[in-house]
């Protein structure tokens, strides 16, 4: 019987996830569910569900989760805090931690389960954005079982050689030459960036083939998203940056693909649903039934598939940028792009200052003395030095 803890339960992959154990309540359960801010969601979840634990963020997050309780019910153990969600990832009465926190804020949690030597499913690519390093090096030394649940991840590893990929490979596959990501390109694939002043939040957010949590669907639009993934794959998969690539593929049906030596490219293909992923991640290596239904290539029609433009996907490039930079300049790239994309949701910072706030952070960050980055009180540390600097830029943007 698998155990899982879900950090993030409240969000767009948390929700998929429970669906996806909700339907093999023969194989796997809930040991405990964390949340940040939907405390009524999350005792609804808890109650579906029988979680024995859940963390909330705070005192008054603890007292709306018992107001939401029902009458007469015993609640779960209630857990307070950023320490307590650590601790409960870290918890042996899980074996299976879902790390599906939005940004660095799910690094703690997603590490404290790999140093406990669970099998992590990760959707939280922030994680290994800011801080690669030290997280593949938990995963080794504790024998975690790392699986990506980011859907082009997913795919690579299901187009990979059996040997050594749940894991922290120490170099690229045998006989592998590159790894593609696919993209949709979002909603503005068709524009170019310098005409994007006016876009809303609700534009950005309306992603043509993905429903997902609101940071990411901006991050698709400006495509930060892809270059977060690149780097993302280089972790995961050990590859330099120069042997991946990126393909827009509007119809989001190829997830991504392996190339090998002998000219073979493997592909896996499905429905643009998170099921997938996360259903093989949770029963891998058995392949479970997530809910998801079968792809019918005849109504597809057709498969397309182009080289991203930069003057329409400026961001793409400051991430291969920062890739090339080194981890301090994932840091600074990540940490930046998430101040910039909060403001911009809250209507704060126009859509296209969140390339310059981007370019600004990267060249902060160059000009200071390089920091030692090999524990994760390094990584925060620079990782909170560079929001101080990326809120100041961005609301010099702002007012202008
Ligand atoms: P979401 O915004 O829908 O949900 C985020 C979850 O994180 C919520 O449960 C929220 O309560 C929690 N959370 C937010 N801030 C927190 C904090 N400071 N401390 C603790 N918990 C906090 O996000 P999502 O779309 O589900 O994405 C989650 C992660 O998965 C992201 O890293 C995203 O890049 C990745 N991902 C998502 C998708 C998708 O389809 N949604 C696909 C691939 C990868
Ligand atoms: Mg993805």
């Amino acid at each position: 019987m698998r155990r899982v803890c879900i950090l993030g339960s409240t969000g767009s992959i948390g929700q998929s996830t429970l669906d996806v154990i909700a339907r093999h309540a023969d194989r796997m359960s809930v040991h405990a569910l964390s949340a940040h801010s939907r405390m009524e969601q999350l005792a609804q979840q808890a109650l579906a569900c029988r979680a024995e634990v859940v963390v909330v963020p705070d005192d008054a997050g603890r007292r709306r989760f018992l107001a939401a309780w029902p009458a007469g019910r015993k609640p779960p153990e209630i857990r307070v805090g950023p320490q307590a969600l650590a601790e409960t990832a870290a918890d042996p009465a899980s074996d299976t931690v879902m790390a599906a926190i939005v940004g660095a804020a799910g690094l703690p949690g997603a590490l404290a389960a790999a140093r406990a030597g669970k099998r992590v499913l990760l959707a939280n690519k922030e994680a290994l954005v800011a801080a690669g390093a030290v997280f593949m090096r938990a995963v080794r030394e504790h024998g975690a079982e790392l699986l990506p649940i980011d859907s082009e991840h997913n795919a690579i590893f299901q187009c990979l050689p059996a040997v050594g990929r749940a894991g922290a490979p120490q170099g690229p596959a045998r006989g592998v030459t590159r790894l593609v990501l696919t993209a949709s390109g979002g909603p503005f694939r068709d524009r170019y960036w310098s005409d994007l002043a006016g876009i809303l939040p609700e534009q950005a957010c309306k992603h043509p083939n993905w429903s997902m949590g609101r940071k990411i669907s901006v991050d698709s639009a400006t495509m930060v998203n892809k270059g977060l993934e690149v780097i993302e794959a280089h972790w995961l998969f050990a590859m330099p940056p120069e042997r991946i690539e990126v393909l827009i593929h509007p119809q989001s049906v190829v997830h991504s693909m392996v190339q090998y030596e002998d000219g073979s490219v493997l592909a896996q293909l499905g429905l643009p649903d998170m099921r997938t992923p996360i259903a093989y991640g949770l029963g891998f290596p058995e392949r479970l039934d997530s809910g998801v239904g079968p792809l019918d290539l005849a109504l597809c029609g057709r498969l397309d598939f182009e080289r991203p433009d930069p003057r329409r996907f400026p961001c793409l490039e400051l991430a291969f940028a920062a890739l090339r930079g080194g981890q301090g300049a994932c840091i600074a790239l990540n940490a930046a792009n998430e101040v910039a994309v909060a403001r911009f949701l809250d209507r704060r910072l126009p859509y296209t200052a969140i390339s310059r706030v981007l370019e600004e952070a990267l060249a902060w960050q160059a000009g200071r003395a390089s920091a030692t980055l090999d524990t994760l009180e390094d990584v925060l540390a620079l990782d909170g030095a560079v929001r101080a600097q990326a809120a100041q830029a961005a609301g010099l943007h702002a007012a202008a």
